[in-house]
This record gives structure tokens, C-alpha cells and sequence, in this order.
């Protein structure tokens, strides 16, 4: 089996740099598995690394697209597959670096992905393929209770007032004419029977830092894209689509869900382009609205970051974990201390990497920090399919809203959480000097 290395973890935190030390001690070269970054130029917006900080390491399918075209899993997973064929027999390290998770996973497991697509093009992927005007005019409230008829899984999952979930829930019924939840009881079953085979042998480091941490590193970094050129690779992405040269059907909408028209920043600052070109605001204005979508974009990154960390804790740990084999090994590398790089994570990585091409025995990946040792718990890390299918609500015994109503948690998470609130430590306070008194009144009336 090939050997590979993957590096995994959230936008800004240094995956790039790590790939390049990795491949510099080992003798490697990159792979990159970032969506945004196959397409040429525009190296501002898509993240990638500077060419002089790259320190002459190759990095293949990075900088090879034209911005209106796109490329599918499908067709990373081949090229990429070809490009470790290649390194392989050269005697160097691939080494992946990752920012699109499918891509990622598609690459290290064999049969998970295209089930996975399928399905997941059923109820999660958005827009829906077709929008159901007859839905859109229904109100919440009566698309739900539809839910509850037609599939109670789904609707149990689904907050009553998340109407956009409860819509394509109903969607997935009208258009494929299947249950959502009984396909993803099908895909669990799936998995369950196959298991996923792993594809190389790989070692995966996911680079980690805590959200205190990271989310101020992030926010400065769209400070310094913004002063680096952003705007400009913005307005060329613009004059694009107002040329025409990018092909667009339908509307506005659609566009930010491709290619590279799906990049942070982009749809972002459309507000403040749109002004800047319709020059319908006088400058303070036009300050404030850039300043709002200043905001914005930092907004969505920090989503964006939470989302991966999401799927590698609900996606991929579960698949590595699941798995008989150990063909795929997770390192979690702290990255919250900058200062703490080259021990933290550069030497541990190149420490480690050595070992696995030696053959040598591996660290346990628990050891190897505290952080690792919380984040790579087995207990509440759950594949998607098996939260949905296990959801519980919880009602509240002594909580009441204002309108006397009871208080109703959807899911495990949200009831913890309600659990330590002051909400809830007030309502059981109160309820024991309710009882206190009632007993003393009772107390009273037998002497
Ligand atoms: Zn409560």
C-alpha cells in the first residue's frame, strides 16, 4: 500500500506551512486538496500560500483552473490518485494538504464518498435541485406538522421554526419520493456493512487550535487580504461575471454556490461593490457598508472553520475510528501557540513522519498533548447518520416561558447546555423555596 501524508484542519491555520516543513525534511511535495485553490491566480481570495514561502517545493493541482470552470471530486480523486502514483515512484512523500473535506475524504477512503454524495446531494447540499413554489407558500407551522406525518424522524430532528431543514426534508419526499431518513438509515447500514476501505496508507495530522485562539488569527487575516489586494481580485471576479464570460444561469443566487464565485469574501462584499459601482452612496456610507462587509467576511470564515473541525470530529474521526484496519492514523498537532510551532508542531510532525516511513511504531495519538487527548474522545463524536437517527428532544420539568408554556431542548447538546444555564439553576432554586414554604405552611396548619 502507497504511503501518503494528509494535512488536515481549519482555514488559517498554517496547513500550508506545516506541508512545506514536512516536505522539506522528508523529501515530498504537495498535493494540494483545497477547492478554491486548483483555480490560477486570485491567490489573495482562494488563501494560497505565497510563491517565495513555498521554498521551491512543488505543489501539484494548485493553480491550474480558469475561474468558470469546475472540477469535481471525481476528478481530484483521479488526479490526485495519478500525482501519488508519480511521487511514489520518484521516492518522494505526497504530501496532501487539505481545506475541502470531500475532497479529502474521497481521497483516503474508497467506497465512503459516493454514497455519501448522493445522499448528501439529497438533503444537505443547497439549492435544492428544484425549488417546490407550492412549499414556499406554506407557512412553517403546516410544512412541519407535514414533516411529522410523513417522516416523525426527520421532524423530531428539525427545530419547529427551522424552516429551510423542514423544507428540504420535504423536498427529499416529493422529489425522490423516499423518506430522508430511511435513506440515511440506508446509508448508516451501508456503512455498517462495509465498512470504508482505505485507499493508501495514510497519516493524517490534524492541525488544531482552539477557537480563543484562532478566531483572532483569522479576523487579522482578512484585515491583511483586504490591504494585500483583495478588492482587486474581487473586481476582476466581477467584470467576469458582467462580461458574461462566465455562464450563469438564473440568478444572483446561484452563482455563489460555484466554483470560485464560492470563495469568503466574494458575496461577502457584493453590498460595497454594488455601491462603489453604482456610485449611489457619498464616501462615509461607502465606508460603513465596506466596514459591514469587513465584518461579514470574517463572520463566515470563522463559520466556515467551524465547519470543518465539525466534519472532521463528526465525519472523518468516526470513519478512522470504525474502520478495522488502521491504515488511516489521526494526529492532532496544537497550533494554538504560535510561539510553540517548532515544538509543538513542526518537530512532532517530521518526528512522527519519520517513524511511519521507517515502519517504526507510532505514538499513541492520544499522548501526544493534552489538547489531543480532549479532542480525540471517543465519547460525543458521532457519524451524522447515528445523530440524526438517535435524536432526543428533552422537555424541561421546572422551566416555563413567559407564557407558562414548557420549555422544550432539541437535542442532547442544547438540554446540557440548557442544564448548566442561570435559567434553569433559578427555575430549581425557586421550586425548592416553593417547596420549603408549601412544607411550612403545612408545618403550620398540624400545629
Ligand atoms: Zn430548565
Amino acid at each position: 500500500m502507497q504511503k501518503i501524508a494528509t494535512i488536515i484542519g481549519t482555514t488559517g491555520v498554517g496547513k500550508s506551512q506545516l506541508g512545506v516543513e514536512l516536505c522539506k525534511a522528508l523529501g515530498g511535495q504537495i498535493i494540494n486538496a483545497d477547492a478554491m485553490q486548483v483555480y490560477r491566480g486570485l491567490d489573495i481570495i482562494t488563501n494560497k500560500m505565497p510563491l517565495n514561502e513555498r521554498q521551491g517545493i512543488p505543489h501539484h493541482l494548485m493553480d491550474f483552473l480558469d475561474p468558470e470552470e469546475e472540477y469535481k471530486v471525481t476528478e481530484f480523486k483521479r488526479d490526485a490518485t495519478q500525482c501519488i502514483d508519480q511521487l511514489t515512484k520518484e521516492h518522494q512523500l505526497p504530501v496532501v494538504v487539505g481545506g475541502t473535506n470531500y475532497y479529502v475524504q474521497s481521497l483516503l477512503y474508497q467506497n465512503s464518498l459516493i454514497k455519501d454524495e448522493q445522499t448528501e446531494d439529497a438533503y444537505s447540499r443547497s439549492p435544492s435541485p428544484e425549488p417546490m413554489p407550492e412549499l414556499d407558500a406554506l407557512q412553517t407551522t403546516e410544512l412541519y406538522s407535514r414533516l411529522q406525518e410523513i417522516d416523525p424522524i426527520m421532524a423530531n430532528k428539525w427545530h419547529p421554526s427551522n424552516r429551510r431543514k423542514i423544507i428540504r426534508s420535504l423536498q427529499v419526499y416529493y422529489q425522490i419520493g423516499r423518506k430522508q431518513s430511511d435513506i440515511i438509515k440506508e446509508q448508516q447500514e451501508h456503512h455498517q456493512i462495509h465498512g470504508s476501505q482505505a485507499r493508501f496508507k495514510s497519516l493524517v495530522f490534524w492541525l488544531y487550535a482552539d477557537p480563543s485562539k484562532l478566531n483572532p488569527r483569522l479576523d487579522d487575516r482578512v484585515g491583511t487580504m483586504i490591504e494585500t489586494g483583495l478588492f482587486d481580485e474581487i473586481k476582476q471576479l466581477r467584470k467576469q461575471v458582467l462580461l458574461g464570460q462566465v455562464n450563469i444561469p438564473g440568478q444572483d443566487l446561484e452563482i455563489y454556490q460555484r466554483g470560485l464565485w464560492q470563495a469568503i469574501g466574494y458575496k461577502e462584499f457584493d453590498p460595497y461593490f454594488t455601491a462603489l459601482e453604482t456610485n449611489s452612496t457619498d464616501q462615509d456610507g461607502l465606508s460603513k457598508i465596506r466596514e459591514e462587509c469587513t465584518e461579514r467576511m470574517k463572520a463566515a470564515t470563522r463559520r466556515y472553520a467551524k465547519r470543518q473541525v465539525q466534519w472532521i470530529r463528526n465525519k472523518l474521526l468516526p470513519t478512522v475510528w470504525n474502520s478495522q484496519k488502521s491504515d488511516v492514523m489521526v494526529y492532532l498537532l496544537d497550533a494554538g501557540d504560535l510561539k510553540e510551532w517548532d515544538t509543538n508542531v513542526r518537530q512532532k510532525a517530521i518526528e512522527i513522519t519519520k517513524a511511519f516511513q521507517a515502519d517504526e511504531e507510532l505514538p499513541v495519538p492520544q499522548d501526544l498533548s493534552e489538547t489531543a487527548k480532549t479532542m480525540l474522545t471517543r465519547n460525543h463524536i458521532q457519524d451524522t447518520q447515528t445523530r440524526i437517527l438517535t435524536w432526543k428532544n428533552h422537555t424541561c420539568p421546572v422551566c416555563k416561558t413567559d407564557k407558562g408554556d414548557q420549555v422544550i431542548l432539541y437535542g442532547d447538546i442544547e438540554w446540557e447546555q440548557h442544564r448548566k444555564s442561570r435559567w434553569h439553576r433559578k427555575s430549581i432554586k425557586n421550586k425548592k423555596l416553593e417547596e420549603i414554604k408549601h412544607k411550612h405552611s403545612l408545618e403550620g396548619m398540624v400545629s
